[in-house]
């Protein structure tokens, strides 16, 4: 039987092990991936555990994901560009190796979801710069972004970020400006989600075909996107991005790259409406 599972703390939240379960049984293949509650302060030993309980690997989820980076043996680029890694992989000598499959999961979304998008005819506007925020930047700069502006309550953030990737820093007054030429808007600061404050952004300045990308999924219909929705925009939304960050790991360690099917994307909204 192949071992996988995610650590966190808290990790009784986290919908991976009910996603990885249903690509089990769909593939039926002989594994299990299961929650891993881990202190912080027990990263280090919960990792090196890993080759000695037989595990394939794990997935890392808040608030491990750049607090692992000093433990791995080896980091991928785009773990290394963004800071964090959320997908570990076992290495047959026991070595372990961090992946970053965010940015992945982001852009395999976004095309899926907005075929037309065209990533270098117009500038994208990402709200935030946490760390859904960098791999997101980093997405859209190897896919050929020319123009990202960032735009942050915290503008030493926006700033540190927007030098990493080559991108722009600016602030909330400069939003109304940079929509009417952007293509994209993603929001990937909190806001909007359930139990953190509303987010105000006037979605009328964007362009006609512009895209709107939240990738907050709880709830799975933000006003944002319904705001995009209702002006005749595409609006995209983040459940996609959660779903696809996820096959990468799963080919790793159960050797197949699984489809993001309609009956998994209704488990998971079922899920998720309660
Ligand atoms: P994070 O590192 O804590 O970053 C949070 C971001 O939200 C920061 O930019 C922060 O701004 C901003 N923010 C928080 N409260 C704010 C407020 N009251 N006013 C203005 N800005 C505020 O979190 P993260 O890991 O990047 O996650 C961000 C969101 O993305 C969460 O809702 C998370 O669930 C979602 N997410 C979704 C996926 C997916 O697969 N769909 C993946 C990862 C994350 P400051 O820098 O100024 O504090």
């Amino acid at each position: 039987m192949i071992l996988a599972g995610v650590m966190g703390w808290p990790i009784a939240h986290s919908r991976s092990p009910r996603l990885h379960g249903w690509w089990l049984r769909h593939h039926g293949i002989d594994g299990a991936y299961v929650p891993l509650a881990v202190r912080p302060e027990m990263l280090e030993q919960a990792l090196r555990a890993l080759p000695v309980l037989g595990f394939a690997g794990c997935n890392l989820t808040i608030p491990h994901k750049e607090l692992a980076l000093p433990f791995l043996d080896h980091l991928d680029d785009d773990a290394r560009r963004i800071g964090a890694a959320n997908t570990i992989i076992v290495r047959p000598d026991g070595r372990l190796e961090g992946r970053n499959t965010d940015a992945f999961g982001f852009i395999a979304h976004l095309r899926a979801s907005a075929p037309a998008w065209q990533p270098a005819r117009r500038s994208a506007v990402v709200l935030g710069a946490g760390g859904a925020a960098r791999a997101i930047v980093c997405a859209l700069a190897d896919a050929g972004v020319r123009e990202i502006h960032i735009v942050n309550r915290r503008r030493d953030r926006a700033v540190a970020l927007a030098t990493a990737f080559g991108a722009a820093a600016a602030g909330w007054e400069d939003l109304p400006r940079l929509l009417a030429g952007a293509g994209l808007l993603v929001n990937a600061t909190s806001l909007g989600m359930s139990g953190q404050p509303p987010l105000h952004v006037d979605l009328s300045p964007l362009p006609a075909g512009a895209v709107v990308d939240d990738i907050v999924y709880v709830p799975l219909e933000t006003p944002l996107l319904a705001q995009a929705r209702a002006r005749g925009l595409t609006a995209v939304g983040g459940l996609g991005m959660l779903l696809h960050q996820a096959r990468p790991g799963f080919e790793a360690w159960f050797g197949i790259l699984p489809a993001v099917e309609p009956d998994l994307v209704a488990l998971l909204e079922a899920d998720i409406r309660g």
